[in-house]
């Protein structure tokens, strides 16, 4: 996908906050942070979104999960709690057509979103 922003991130063509990389993931800090701690953890293949997946990828979201929970940790957010995003299409606030997972943490979270 030549013209998607996140992964020209993963091919390391447009500058990001990396905190975590393995062959199938990355994460790295939001550039708009709506919280002390905001990540937005994303599989390197593209996906336009989350309705791209299927069955066929339960070990991808298995690790993203996993990863998330690792960052949480890491970022010493995981005992207060956290709260993981992900929006599809118009309705749900997708801006970037890149399936991608938001960790948000560090203060109070609000319910129900806006
Ligand atoms: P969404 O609205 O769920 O599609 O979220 C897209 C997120 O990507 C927003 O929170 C943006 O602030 C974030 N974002 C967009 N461009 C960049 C970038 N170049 N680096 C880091 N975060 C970005
Ligand atoms: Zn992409």
């Amino acid at each position: 996908m030549d013209d998607c922003i996140f992964c020209k991130i993963v091919k390391k063509e447009v500058p990001a906050e990396f905190v975590y990389e393995d062959e199938k993931i990355v994460a790295f800090k939001d550039i708009n942070p709506e919280a002390p701690v905001h990540l937005l953890i994303i599989p390197k293949e593209h996906y336009s979104s989350i309705k791209e997946i299927g069955r066929e990828d339960g070990i991808l979201l298995e690790d993203i999960f996993d990863t998330i929970n690792q960052l949480a940790k890491e970022m010493d957010v995981y005992e207060d709690g956290y709260r993981i995003v992900n929006n599809c299409g118009d309705d749900g606030g997708q801006t970037v057509q890149h399936l991608h997972f938001h960790l948000l943490a560090g203060r109070q979270m609000q319910w129900p979103p806006g």
